[in-house]
Formats: structure tokens, C-alpha cells, sequence
């Protein structure tokens, strides 16, 4: 009876680790993918793509917009 109760206590204890692991892998996911956002600065559609250099809404070029204002 002893013995039960010891194996029942170890697995307790996996269990909680394994989802503290578990909560902190999650954690870091979402902080990576909440960073990977552009919005567009002519229309302020959300670009959820990085790797997108024109924006799928109005056409704009993403890339080389910041500083520059060809638009006047
Ligand atoms: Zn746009």
C-alpha cells in the first residue's frame, strides 16, 4: 500500500512539471509570433507576412516606406 502511494505522489509530480514545461513553451510562442505584425501606412491594413514587401489591400510598397514621403 505504501509503495502505491509513493508512485502516485512521483507521477503528481511529473504532471506538474511537465505542465509548467508546457505553459512556458507557450509563453515563448505566442511572444514570437505577437512581434511579427506590419501595418500598412497608407491604408493601415495588418500585414501578418514579413516577408511581404506590398501590401495585399492598396498596393503600397512596404519596404523603403519609413523616412521617405514620395506621396504629395
Ligand atoms: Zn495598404
Amino acid at each position: 500500500m505504501d509503495f502505491e502511494e509513493i508512485v502516485c505522489y512521483s507521477q503528481t509530480v511529473i504532471l506538474i512539471v511537465l505542465a509548467i514545461g508546457y505553459l512556458v513553451n507557450l509563453r515563448n510562442k505566442t511572444d514570437v509570433s505577437s512581434k511579427v505584425e506590419i501595418k500598412c501606412p497608407s491604408c493601415g491594413y495588418i500585414i501578418k507576412d514579413q516577408n511581404v514587401q506590398y501590401c495585399a489591400k492598396c498596393g503600397n510598397m512596404l519596404s523603403h516606406s519609413e523616412g521617405l514621403s514620395l506621396e504629395k
